[in-house]
């Protein structure tokens, strides 16, 4: 089930218009290349057939693995923390506990992928990873652009995080115990417990967690 369509795009480089077939879903059982194709942008990239330029395009897509049941919706610059989109859910109607999240860049989709194949959970690595980056923030004076999950070390008993600090987006590497991950596990078990079977794509990053932290700190008092 993968889906193409033709828009017609111009070149910022030489003004040229062209028809350009843009793939907006496929799933990883008809196409198992497109993972690569996800992890190294080439599914972004556009090319003028006039003049060579090429750039990144940043359009939608679909992501759907099946084997390891869920779906990642791109949608760039995304705010809204959760989209309905009823056509798209009737497709797949028949298919239960899929987990199914909407992001708003390129590498918050190649997070999920990596989570998601591992069968981990992303709710609870978004709480980690909050607690972490106040951690990060406070050591290196700087604000937290953005962060992702790289690993976890089960020998290590660790779990680390890529950060990008400051005005100059610094790469910054932290990792923390597995326990964190774990009590973040349980309050995910306790307080979302069917947040996978509402319909709806979910938006789960650093708001979802920020928001979710302080309903579940309300909670307790
Ligand atoms: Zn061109």
């Amino acid at each position: 089930m993968s889906e193409i369509v033709t828009k017609t795009v111009i070149c910022p480089k030489c003004r040229q218009q062209t028809n350009t077939d843009i793939r907006i879903s496929a799933n990883t059982r008809e196409e198992p290349n497109i993972r690569k194709m996800i992890m190294d942008e080439t599914i972004f990239r556009w090319k003028c057939p006039k003049c060579g330029f090429s750039t990144r395009f940043q359009h939608p897509f679909l992501y759907n693995d099946i084997e390891n049941k869920f779906m990642v919706y791109y949608i760039p610059q995304v705010e809204r923390q959760k989209v309905v989109d009823i056509k798209l859910e009737e497709q797949f109607s028949e298919l239960k506990d899929i987990k199914k999240r909407i992001v708003p860049d390129i590498n918050t989709l190649k997070e999920k992928i990596v989570i998601f194949e591992q069968g981990l959970d992303d709710m609870a690595l978004e709480l980690t990873k909050l607690a972490v980056s106040e951690i990060v923030s406070k050591d290196t004076g700087h604000n937290v652009y953005s962060g992702y999950f790289t690993e976890i070390d089960e020998e290590k008993n660790t779990v680390s995080f890529q950060f990008f600090v400051g005005g100059d987006k610094r790469s910054y590497i932290q990792s923390t115990r597995l326990d964190i991950y774990r009590r973040s596990m349980g309050i995910v078990k306790k307080h979302f417990p069917k947040v996978d079977q509402q319909l709806g794509f979910l938006n789960i990053g650093r708001q979802w967690a920020k928001e979710s932290l302080d309903n579940y700190k309300k909670s307790r008092k």
